[in-house]
């Protein structure tokens, strides 16, 4: 019989073996790179892993798979370390960290786009930006590509192109059985499906092809500000403008209280951003001008933007070890019952930190039908976000309590799924039951085919979980 000694020893055997087949590195407790390689972005979530693997080629990943096999050790899966929920690290398990693989290839002649899964926001815009070329993603530019796009992908193109998802191509996936699986439209069809919302549930992505889409080379961008007393007229201006927008129009609604060095004051605004990627900025400005009209900003800035500059305007608002829990809602009504409830909340955003996202859906999202990727529900017009990233610990249990309030009020306007890149971890919810909530019935039931066809131990389970329904014996 193995002792626990024993155990401790095989484990710590099965450990340097693993360091002398990698090419990437292995941190241990007691290495002084440990604390920053367990951290990720969301400070709420302070595990402290057995080891973390950061990966150095597509190799690291199958002898780390070979290693989860063998220890038992539970296994995260990690690219940029965003995720909300912090499912990108784990207490006493193994984490394999994919931030160093981080190449990006463009060809600017199909304008496919391969990016290894380390790769972050940054990394790609960076890379396809010359070419006048963008892959739809996010809006804070340390966000990983990975987890971004095996959720879904919103940001200030997704009624232009569509989530990131809906613009790839294809993706490479290493199973939990160590087998290398291209999937695409063609090939592996179901598995495609799956991974396209799924998030990390079936395999470690060990690249994504994108079809990039042609940006102007100075696309137009804005913000409008508004004053609380403004608020509700230009809520209401905005829901009245959204139905007749061109898909070139991509606007987000933030409600914030600016950091001090922004010098806006320390009271909430409404910040009406968005981004034209029409070629005539005129049209985009006429189009400006009819929400103008109807409200006028306190304050606006407008103009040709470089979209570099443009997708990383945000990011010092949420650096890394902020500590943060996120809701969301979807939603299609915005009329006065719905505005005067959500203003009801936005007034209690706060510095630092708490603040709300309205996202126009629709345009290049909602043509993509509902059967085509396990994205839940692409008839919303609008994604309500209430997020977090706040530095002071004591204010967990009141800005946690926030969100919740925010999702609860707005439950009555809710339409079915949710969006799990925006979800914080649930407490009391057993897990099942949220992935069923977030993915609704009868995608569930789908992905939870696919799970126990590719990861039936659910060797990967440390991410919005689709459990299998049985694991077979072994
Ligand atoms: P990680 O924590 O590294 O990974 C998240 C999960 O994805 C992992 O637990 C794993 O399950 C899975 N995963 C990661 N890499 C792989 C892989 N190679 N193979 C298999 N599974 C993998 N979302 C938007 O849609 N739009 C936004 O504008 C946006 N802005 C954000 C801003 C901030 C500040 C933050 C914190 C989050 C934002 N998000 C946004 C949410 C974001 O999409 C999710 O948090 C996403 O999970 C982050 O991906 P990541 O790779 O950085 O996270």
């Amino acid at each position: 019989m193995s002792t626990v000694h024993d155990n401790a020893r095989e484990l710590q055997q099965a450990l340097h073996e693993l360091r002398g087949k990698l090419s990437g590195s292995l941190i241990e407790p007691g290495d002084p790179l440990y604390d920053d390689a367990r951290a990720v972005w969301n400070g709420m979530v302070d595990l402290r892993p057995r080891a973390v693997v950061r990966a150095g080629a597509l190799t690291d990943i199958e002898v780390v798979l070979d290693a989860v096999q063998r220890t038992g050790l539970a296994l995260a899966v990690r690219g940029g370390g965003h995720n909300v929920a912090g499912h990108g690290t784990v207490d006493g398990g193994l984490v394999l960290d994919l931030g160093p693989m981080k190449r990006v290839q463009v060809d600017a002649g199909s304008r496919l786009v391969t990016v290894e899964p380390g790769a972050t926001l940054a990394d790609v815009d960076r890379a396809t930006a010359p070419y006048n070329l963008a892959v739809p993603l996010g809006v804070i530019s340390g966000t990983g590509v990975a987890g971004l796009t095996l959720g879904g992908g919103v940001g200030w193109l997704t009624r232009t192109g569509g989530l990131s998802l809906d613009n790839l191509e294809s993706v490479d996936v290493v199973t939990a059985a160590g087998e290398h699986l291209h999937a695409s439209g063609q090939e592996n069809p179901e598995l495609f499906w799956g991974l396209r919302g799924g998030g990390g549930n079936f395999g470690v992505a060990s690249s994504f092809t994108f079809r990039a889409r042609p940006l102007p080379a100075a696309p137009l961008g804005g913000n409008l500000f508004y004053r609380r007393k403004h608020w509700r007229n230009a809520l209401l201006a905005f829901a009245a403008w959204t139905p007749t927008l061109p898909e070139e129009m991509n606007p987000i609604v933030s409600f914030l209280v600016f950091p001090p060095e922004f010098g806006m004051g320390g009271d909430p605004w409404m910040i009406l951003g968005f981004m034209w990627v029409g070629e005539d900025h005129q049209a985009g400005l006429d189009r400006v001008g009819q929400l103008t009209a109807a409200a006028p900003p306190d304050e606006q800035e407008v103009g040709p933007a470089s979209w570099l500059d443009w997708q990383s305007a945000m990011d010092s608002v949420f650096p890394k070890g902020s500590r943060g829990y996120w809701k969301n809602v979807s939603f299609s009504r915005l009329d006065e019952e719905t505005v005067d409830v959500l203003l009801g909340f936005a007034s209690e955003v706060t510095w630092e930190g708490t603040g709300i996202d309205i996202h126009h859906m629709e345009g290049a999202f909602g043509r993509v039908p509902e059967d085509a990727t396990a994205f839940p529900n692409r008839s919303a017009r609008y994604w309500l976000n209430v997020y977090g990233f706040w530095r002071d610990r004591s204010e967990d249990d009141r800005l946690t309590a926030f969100a919740r309030k925010a999702y609860a009020l707005m439950q009555p306007f809710a339409e079915h799924g949710e969006y799990v890149n925006f979800l914080g971890a649930e407490v009391g919810l057993k897990e099942a039951d949220a992935a069923r909530a977030a993915y609704g019935p009868e995608k569930f039931q789908r992905l939870v085919a696919l799970k126990d066809r590719y990861d039936p131990h659910n060797v990967f389970r440390l991410n919005h979980n689709i459990p299998p329904t049985q694991p077979p014996p072994g």
